[in-house]
């Protein structure tokens, strides 16, 4: 439990302070503990920083967009400043847009359904079920779990050309090959095994086969830029309660012209231009083409205004620092549970692998639910147990049965069995 609660002093309370970091919880044994959050994967601590910010807005607090009064503009002029810096601080080029959601499910699922009708998607089956799933009525390629980086590239150009019988048409700017449009999806970094996707090489590869490419940045923003530009992803998306702010608000941004073009994803107030009466009954609408098309009804202006803060506070903290910071727990940990023989811990691309903080593993001899659980109440120590909503790829690493596992989280093995789930320890540097 050491390696546990080492990694917790060090990473709560520097270089940005949270909140939550004084919550102390009673134990079984009697007595109370300082709380350990190492569950930043699922929702990080919020920064003071945000919360301050947050407060300071609190008096001016004003519907946003259609409001004549003064609170009203102010709230406007917070809520379109913060779509700038978001786009700042995603490096977004010229004609991108940044579009505020609720989540990184809700980002993709709004790409889900702006996507051309006769699209084709390909996915990886390791992807978290927020990049797996939104995609179901479009034409799926599912492309099996690669060993090892340039694996996932080489799988990832095979199936393009296997689409596309001439993979030096570079129609990027339809997206769409002779076969009409593509779209790969992939995260940056792995939710159970914090390892780092090789994200500019997958990129390369789509646009080499006139297919464009989403990054799921849920779990790399937290912990390294995140470049759009530089990567050369078509969208990015994110949500903001990993990123140190509050719970609630997402951001999808990137390319213009399917968003633009598509359906607004939500109809009502605020997405559209105009709306007038038809001759003989109903009603035209005029939808808008900036991001205001998939953002009607009244903003979460708290949660927008609370991604901005966080993406400042971090930008200014500088990554650079952050990473190392961060890389010198990931060794700590990882050689603390090294040192444990019945831990094994979860890879996909192997030891060597970069990564951020996020480490799943398995105890043998041990229910991972029952350890998880143990771990709370005999050392108040939050971490997560289950499958982690990718059910295909912690399968794969556990080399389960589907049939074997149950629903997300739900303890199948009594202690002294082979688990069929995993514990995960997960942390960052920005707290
Ligand atoms: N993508 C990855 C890699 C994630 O880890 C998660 C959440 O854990 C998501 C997407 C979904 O994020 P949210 O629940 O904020 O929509």
């Amino acid at each position: 439990m050491s390696v546990f609660t080492a990694a917790a002093d060090q990473s709560i309370c520097a270089p940005l302070p949270v909140l939550g970091k004084d919550v102390t919880v009673p134990l079984v044994t009697g007595g109370e503990v300082t709380y350990a959050a190492l569950d930043y994967a699922a929702s990080a601590p919020a920064l003071q920083r945000v919360w301050d910010d947050v407060a300071a807005y609190a008096p001016y607090y004003g519907s946003v967009h259609r409001g004549a009064g003064y609170l009203s503009q102010l709230s406007t002029d917070l809520f379109e400043s913060s779509r700038a810096t978001v786009a700042e601080f995603l490096g977004c080029r010229a004609d991108d847009q940044v579009v505020f959601t609720r989540s990184t499910t809700d980002s993709l699922n709004l790409l889900a359904a702006a996507v051309p009708a006769d699209c084709q998607v390909f996915v990886f089956e390791t992807e978290h079920h927020a990049s797996l799933l939104p995609w179901r009525d479009a034409r799926v390629t599912y492309l099996n779990a690669p060993r090892t980086p340039a694996q996932a590239v080489a799988t990832l150009e095979r199936a393009l050309a296997d689409r596309d019988p001439s993979p030096s048409s570079q129609l990027r700017s339809s997206g769409g090959g002779p076969t009409g449009p593509a779209l790969v999806c992939v995260t940056g970094a792995s939710n159970v095994t914090g390892e780092l996707w090789p994200v500019k090489e997958l990129a390369a590869a789509a646009h080499a086969h006139g297919a464009r490419i989403v990054l799921d940045a849920a779990q790399l923003a937290p912990h390294h830029p995140v470049d759009i530009a530089e990567l050369d992803v078509d969208w990015v998306a994110f949500s903001g309660h990993k990123l140190y702010a509050p719970f609630g608000s997402g951001v999808l941004a990137g390319r213009s012209d399917w968003l633009r073009d598509a359906d607004p994803y939500l109809a009502g107030g605020g997405a559209s231009r105009k709306v007038a009466r038809r001759a003989g009954g109903g009603v035209d609408v005029e939808w808008h083409t900036t991001a205001a098309r998939h953002e009607a009804g009244s903003p979460n202006v708290i949660g927008v205004y609370s991604i901005a803060s966080a993406c400042k506070a971090l930008t200014e903290a500088g990554f650079e620092g952050l990473v190392a910071r961060e890389q010198q727990l990931v060794t700590a940990v990882r050689a603390g549970l090294a040192e444990v023989p019945a831990v094994k811990v979860l890879s996909l691309f192997g030891d060597e692998a970069p990564r951020v903080g996020v480490i799943s593993f398995v105890v043998e001899g041990w229910n991972s639910s029952h350890f998880a659980a143990a771990l709370s109440a005999e050392y108040g120590i939050g971490v997560r147990d289950g499958l982690f909503c990718a059910h295909p790829l912690v399968r794969t690493l556990l080399g389960s049965d589907p049939q074997d596992v149950g629903e997300c989280g739900a303890p199948e093995a009594e202690p002294g069995e082979r688990s069929l789930n995993a514990i995960r320890v997960s942390f960052g540097a920005g707290t």
